[in-house]
C-alpha cells in the first residue's frame, strides 16, 4: 500500500491510531518508513466512560515526541448512542493535552459544531486545529478559518451527491485547506466501496483543483505547504 502511494506521488503520510493496538503497529510503521508520520487519539465514537488507558499511551508517545499531532478527538451527535457531556469532557483532555504538548490538533465533528467551539473557547487558545473530514455548512467552515483552524477534505469532496461542499471548497482560503483519505474509510467517487487507501488521494487533489481552476500540481503544493505547516513536518516539493 505505502509503494503505491509513493508511487502515485504521496510522499508524506499522518497515519492516525486509535486504539493501543494500532498505536502499537503504527510505532512499528513509523520506524521502518520515516515519512510515515504518526498522530494518535481516541475518537468520540470510542470513549466510554470517565477512564481511557488509552488516553495514558496517547500522552506518553506524545511526550516522547512520537506524535506528530494528537486526534482525531472531538464530538460526533449523529451517533446518538453516545453520551454529549462525557465527548465534551475528553475532549477537553485532549485539547489541554495538545496545548501543554504545544502540538497540533485535529478534530472529528459531526452535528456538533456549537459545542465544539464553546469547548474550544473555554480550554484551547490556540488556532493549531484542523477539522478533519469536513462535512459542515459555510457558516461553520468559515467560523473555523475565522478562527486560523484548517479545513481538511477527505474523498467525500468527489461524492456526486457532494455538490455543496464542493462548491464551499471553491470559496475557501487556500491556505486554509488539507486534503486527506481518511483511509481505510471515504474511498472517492470512482474507487466507492473499495477500502481506502493513500495513493486514492490523487482523485481528491484532482477534484479540488479542477474546483479552484489549478492544476493537479498547484494544488498539490499547496496542500503539502499547508500540511507541512500545520503539523511541522518538513516541506517536501
Ligand atoms: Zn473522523
Amino acid at each position: 500500500m505505502l509503494d503505491r502511494a509513493y508511487a502515485a506521488g504521496v510522499q508524506q503520510i499522518v497515519n492516525v491510531c486509535t486504539d493501543a493496538d494500532e498505536m502499537r503497529r503504527g510505532l512499528a510503521l513509523s520506524k521502518r518508513f520515516h515519512w510515515v508520520y504518526l498522530a494518535a487519539a481516541a475518537p468520540p465514537h470510542d470513549v466510554t466512560g470517565a477512564v481511557d488507558p488509552f488516553y495514558e499511551e496517547v500522552e506518553r508517545a506524545a511526550s516522547a515526541g512520537q506524535l506528530i499531532a494528537i486526534g482525531e478527538t472531538g464530538l460526533d451527535y449523529l451517533q446518538e448512542s453516545h453520551d454529549k457531556e462525557e465527548q465534551k469532557s475528553w475532549l477537553r483532555r485532549y485539547l489541554k493535552l495538545a496545548l501543554r504538548l504545544s502540538l497540533p490538533l485535529f478534530v472529528h465533528c459531526r452535528g456538533a459544531f456549537a459545542d465544539l467551539f464553546a469547548v474550544a473557547d473555554e480550554v484551547y487558545p490556540s488556532d493549531r486545529c484542523m477539522i478533519h473530514c469536513f462535512t459542515g455548512t459555510k457558516e461553520e467552515a468559515f467560523e473555523a478559518v475565522r478562527r486560523g483552524w484548517k479545513i481538511s477534505l477527505s474523498g467525500i469532496l468527489t461524492f456526486k451527491n457532494a455538490q455543496s461542499l464542493r462548491d464551499l471548497a471553491a470559496e475557501l482560503p487556500l491556505e486554509s485547506l488539507l486534503l486527506e483519505t481518511d483511509a481505510p474509510y471515504l474511498a472517492p467517487q470512482s474507487r466507492r466501496g473499495q477500502l481506502c487507501e493513500p495513493a486514492f488521494i490523487l482523485e481528491t487533489a484532482a477534484c479540488l483543483a479542477a474546483l479552484r481552476g489549478l492544476s493537479l500540481e498547484e494544488i498539490a503544493s499547496a496542500t503539502r505547504q499547508n500540511a507541512a505547516q500545520f503539523f511541522s513536518i518538513p516541506s517536501v516539493s
